[in-house]
């Protein structure tokens, strides 16, 4: 079989094998629903669940009730705000964000602005990330919510948490905080970052797909938030319906081993973007790379390659999984509004590739991907007019 090298870790990872193991009684004879109080099988449910929601609470420095098990994501970033913002009309209807979020963040608060709330979008800087004082200058009296992305899926670029916590904290505004790219693979202290909602997926830190979970302080007590579902009041009345045992089981052993194994991973696999950066820097003129250049993800990479378009360059590495930003605006194929965002021109925009790096990642797959990338890079650049044209620019003297 043709060899196939995975560099999409910030769209999803592969799902470690000892997490599989973990889950795999509950996709057998653990067939219990955990709202059975009746039988062992229920009981054995709910215990593994109560144990993964204690783990997930612990981790993040919550209590067990604080912890809201969903699809994912995208589901918690609904539930914190929507919740948050129609629980609070007396507060009043103006929401701050950043113009880099996620998509699964904007679209919700492009409906929200739907239903009246006030939105600011907060810009950014070249590298995707929030000035703090913008927030400063931001907040309100009647500012609802603030939510801020922990780390950019597409440049990889970390905000300065703890300083737009600190802000929020000041101001009495409750933060929410994506933190689907660097859950379970830094440690967050959500009191002491000033973090009151955080979202995350298990599938980014090599938990199973469709399973993750809404962090929220206070949750019952100063904290409401209004259910967007109504059903059976599971998940202390947020997220109705049957719990995902195996997923959830999941979920917490990803959890741990990503927070046990995260210091030796990180140093790793950074030093494998690194190479993976060099050698193409060194073998490849006009390369740009997009992202802060040390406030980012160990394992994300994403360049500009001038004079070629990225889904071109894509389209032939057929043996190298990469992408052109987050995996939903690459399917819908429009710019990618962080770069956008960013101040990037048009043309590096387009010639935009992010490559991501995982726990699998090994120094001889990024050997064949260096050389795969060069070889496809100046065969597009060839036959490229636009580089033709940029050639003086980019000459190695
Ligand atoms: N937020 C960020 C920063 C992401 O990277 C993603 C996934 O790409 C999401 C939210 C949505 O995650 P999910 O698709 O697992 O709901």
């Amino acid at each position: 079989m043709a060899r196939r090298i995975y560099l999409d870790h910030n769209a999803t990872t592969p799902l470690d094998p000892r997490v599989l193991e973990a889950m795999l009684p509950f996709l057998g004879t653990e067939c219990g629903n955990p709202a059975s109080r009746q039988h062992a099988f229920g009981w054995s449910a709910r215990a593994a669940v109560e144990e993964a929601r204690e783990r997930c609470a612990a981790a993040f420095r919550v209590g067990s009730d604080e912890i809201v098990f969903t699809s994912g994501a995208t589901e918690s970033i609904n539930i914190a705000l929507f919740g948050l913002a129609r629980a609070r009309p007396s507060v009043g209807r103006h929401i701050v964000s950043t113009r880099s979020e996620h998509r699964a963040v904007l679209d919700v608060l492009d409906a929200l602005a739907f239903e009246g709330f006030e939105v600011t979008l907060l810009p950014v800087d070249d590298a995707a990330r929030l000035d703090p004082i913008f927030l400063e200058k931001a907040l309100r009296p009647d500012t609802v919510l603030v939510s801020v992305i922990f780390a950019n899926n597409e440049v990889g670029s970390i905000n300065p948490i703890g300083r737009v916590g600190s802000i929020c904290r000041d101001r009495g505004v409750p933060l929410h905080v994506d933190a689907t790219q660097v859950a379970g693979r830094i440690d967050i202290d959500m009191p002491a970052l000033g973090i009151d909602l955080l979202s995350a997926s298990a599938h980014k830190f090599h938990g199973p797909k469709g399973v993750g979970f809404l962090a929220a302080r206070g949750l019952g007590r100063g904290l409401r938030l209004e259910p967007l579902m109504r059903g059976g009041g599971h998940e202390r009345g947020l997220r109705p319906g049957t719990l995902n045992v195996p997923g959830i089981v999941g979920l917490a052993e990803a959890l741990r081993i990503g927070l046990e194994e995260r210091e030796e991973e990180c140093r790793r696999v950074a030093a494998l973007r690194d190479r993976l950066h060099d050698e193409l820097v060194e073998r490849l003129p006009g390369l740009r790379l997009n992202g802060h250049p040390v406030e980012r993800l160990p394992g994300n990479l994403n360049l500009s390659f001038a004079g070629i378009d990225a889904e071109s360059l894509l389209a032939g590495l057929t043996d190298v999984a990469a992408s052109t930003g987050s995996a939903c605006s690459s399917a819908a194929l429009k710019p990618s509004h962080v770069l956008e965002a960013m101040g990037l021109p048009r043309e590096r925009i387009r010639s935009s590739v992010r490559f991501g790096l995982g726990r699998g990642t090994t120094a001889d797959e990024i050997d064949y991907a260096v050389q795969r990338i060069v070889e496809e890079t100046r065969r597009l650049r060839r036959i490229s007019p636009a580089w033709e044209a940029l050639q003086g620019d980019f000459a190695k003297p």
